[in-house]
């Protein structure tokens, strides 16, 4: 049975609201204050909130930031009511990260009417992500941005694109981006194109917090949408925290329209477990060899995984997949060692592996650590795995379309001396991959 749970101080409210809610079909749960009701939440998962704004302890704000402050309670729909009736209450709860408002007294009308539309049919499905005229496509992948370190627009890189680290995956219902460089702004575009006015709500994972990371976020369309929702998990940097580096960026001198001010409803999650939940869609995360708190990401879908190291240096120079030398000056051969197998642990059985191969084996030479890879190291790495397909990605800026179909020439080279069926490619903006195509075996196609 469909599961409401109704918070609120005043008894009379609770007593009117539940009749009207049991006689539609509704399972009514009842908590007198904010506490007492997130607990209900916790336990009970009921389909929808209605929570009063003004309760003493916990008010109506907190409640929907704690419960959309909860991964594992995104299917949670969040209703805040209040007898008042201002505009700011309505903007503030939906910063707070609530689906509706709703003005008391209201009738049973209005109440049933707004169920309805934040929860057709009182459904048990994901709530408004997609339209329900949308079949569930393949679980895939695309790149939007490629490019490490800065945008590169020109003649030389038209083949493989200039924007920087940007990729949207596709499972099932959830719409999730790795990284926010320049690359976000063209999905921004497509997204609005494909949902309109459609409620869309979004997930983005961050590396870390470089430029060539989140310099799209200003950029994209659907955080200036009141019906777009996006959630934004990435971890704390050393120095401050997460949302003082992406609003930051946003502050005047270097952008007109500060972050707060944005009217689509933004959620930022500084992340504390290297394991959660997007949905269906597990995701780990593992700390990258690069300056500052730099992670990767591995998403595992029904139809395949994909691991994502935007930035990253091995801890050890190969031979073949033999590690040969650290990496770091100080390091020695067995603590590299240990560093690396870390790593590829982590990334074991990966069907696709999107990672950083910025440099060829010369170039590395002199930017041995700088945090970033090379394409023989990369290849090793993928081998070690036992990844199925890499994807060679930060591309150089001073890499040309050339370069880079030499650079996975020679890659796909170095991938043929060993028995492991690796395929190798350039990452290259607007490509598509679907999961279940590389994942082969698993699904049967
Ligand atoms: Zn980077
Ligand atoms: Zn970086």
């Amino acid at each position: 049975m469909k599961k409401v749970l109704i918070i609120d101080d005043d008894a009379d409210y609770r007593r009117m609201t539940g009749e009207v809610l049991r006689q539609n079909g509704w399972q009514v749960l009842e908590a007198a204050e904010g506490e007492t009701g997130l607990e209900l939440v916790r336990q009970q998962r009921p389909e929808i909130v209605i929570c009063d704004l003004l309760m003493p302890r916990c008010n109506g704000f907190l409640v929907c930031r704690r419960i959309r402050s909860d991964l594992s309670l995104r299917h949670t729909s969040v209703v805040v009511c209040s007898g008042r009736e201002y505009e700011v209450d309505r903007l503030a709860a939906h910063e707070a990260g609530a689906d509706d408002y709703l003005t008391k007294p209201f009738t049973p009308e209005e109440l049933l009417n707004l169920l309805a539309r934040i929860r057709p049919g009182g459904r048990d499905t994901t709530p408004g992500v997609m339209p329900a005229s949308h079949t569930v496509a393949p679980a895939r992948l695309k790149f939007w941005g490629v490019r490490g370190s800065i945008p590169t627009p020109g003649p030389s890189t038209v083949r493989y694109g200039g924007n920087t680290s940007c990729i949207e995956v596709r499972a099932g219902n959830e719409i999730i981006i790795l990284d926010a460089g320049t690359g976000l702004r063209g999905l921004g575009r497509e997204l609005m194109a494909e949902f309109g006015d459609q409620p869309l709500q979004l997930t983005l994972l961050l590396s870390h917090t470089h430029w060539d990371h989140i310099q799209g976020l200003p950029f994209f369309q659907p955080i200036y949408q009141p019906h777009c929702r996006l959630r934004i998990l990435g971890f704390e940097g050393a120095r401050r925290g997460l949302v003082n580096v992406l609003s930051g960026q946003m502050e005047s001198p270097y952008f007109p329209v500060p972050l707060k001010e944005l009217p689509g409803n933004i959620e930022i999650v500084e992340l504390r477990d290297l394991d959660f939940q997007v949905g269906p869609v597990r995701v780990r995360a593992a700390f990258a060899n690069h300056p500052g708190i730099c992670v990767g990401y591995q998403l595992f879908t029904d139809q395949g995984s994909v691991a994502f190291f935007p930035d990253n240096e091995p801890h050890c120079r190969h031979e073949g997949t033999r590690a040969v030398a650290p990496t770091k000056k100080s390091a020695s051969l067995d603590y590299a060692r240990a560093e690396e197998q870390k790593i590829i642990e982590f990334l074991r059985g990966t069907d696709v592996l999107i990672l950083d191969t910025q440099y060829d084996c010369a170039e590395y030479e002199t930017h041995v650590g700088w945090g970033h890879g090379c394409v023989d190291d990369g290849v090793a790495l993928a081998l070690n795995s036992g990844a199925k397909q890499l994807y060679l990605f930060h591309h150089d800026p001073d890499h040309t379309d050339e370069k880079l179909d030499r650079m996975v020439a020679h890659a796909r080279e170095l991938a043929a001396q060993e028995p492991a069926a690796l395929q190798v490619d350039v990452a290259r903006e607007g490509a598509v991959v679907e999961l279940a195509s590389v994942a082969g075996h698993r699904t049967g196609t």
